[in-house]
């Protein structure tokens, strides 16, 4: 019998582009993953199938081996810390900026500089760098507004068109890394299920090189 894998999906904007690289892998859902209020789904391929999981769970499900495999951004990977789990393929979907942005024209604060963020791992890392301390402020979305109403001085954010600043008059300042969506393996899985984890990385590979070269 082949061995099964389990694939953790990540729900929001990176679903469409992984199930387009799945389905060149010749992986494809036996439901519409957008429509359906399902959470597991079983696909063409028998030992193959697919979970539908918040984007920030997707390194928990595979560190703890609930899924063998995972799709998650490297802004999620970075924030989780990458225990029990490898980094196989840069799936080159999801791409933009991890970003300071502020108001273009505001001064800096005498005391310590106040940052919003959804990430807080990666601006401590990023300050630190800088030798800067800065106050951290954690928020679980629209960190734009944090200048606008003085909780922030600046925020830390994924970057892609820029628009979403523009329309709350923030720019973009410095820029901390640069996001792809990674296809990530449970330790175990990579040992115990070598073959089908190997040959499904292969398939994914070839996917991204046929999709942008
Ligand atoms: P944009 O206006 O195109 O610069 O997009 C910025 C907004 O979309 C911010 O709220 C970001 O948090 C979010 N965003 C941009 N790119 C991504 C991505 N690859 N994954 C998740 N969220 C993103």
């Amino acid at each position: 019998m082949s061995q099964q894998l389990t694939i953790a999906l990540a729900k929001g904007r990176i679903l469409d582009d992984t199930l387009a690289l799945l389905a060149r892998a010749g992986i494809e859902p036996a439901d519409n993953l957008s429509s359906s209020r399902k959470l597991v789904f079983s696909t063409n391929q028998d030992h193959i199938k697919l979970v539908l999981i918040r984007s920030a769970d997707v390194p928990v499900y595979v560190q703890y081996g609930a899924a063998d495999l995972g799709v998650a951004g490297k802004d999620v990977l970075r924030e989780h810390g990458g225990e029990g789990l490898y980094e196989r393929v840069d799936l080159k979907i999801a791409t933009c900026k991890m970003m300071t942005a502020g108001f273009a024209d505001r001064t800096r604060p005498r005391g310590r500089l106040k940052v919003a963020t959804k990430y807080p791992e990666i601006t401590r890392d990023f300050f630190l760098q800088q030798g800067q301390q800065v106050e951290l402020i954690k928020l679980y979305g629209s960190m734009e507004l944090a200048p606008i109403v003085g909780l922030a001085d600046l925020i830390v954010d994924l970057v892609d068109t820029g628009k979403t600043l523009k329309a709350n008059g923030l720019i973009p300042l410095e820029h901390i890394m640069d996001i792809s969506s990674r296809l990530i393996v449970n330790r175990a899985s990579l040992k115990m299920k070598n073959q089908a984890v190997k040959d499904l990385v292969s398939k994914m590979e070839k996917a991204v090189e046929e999709s942008f070269g």
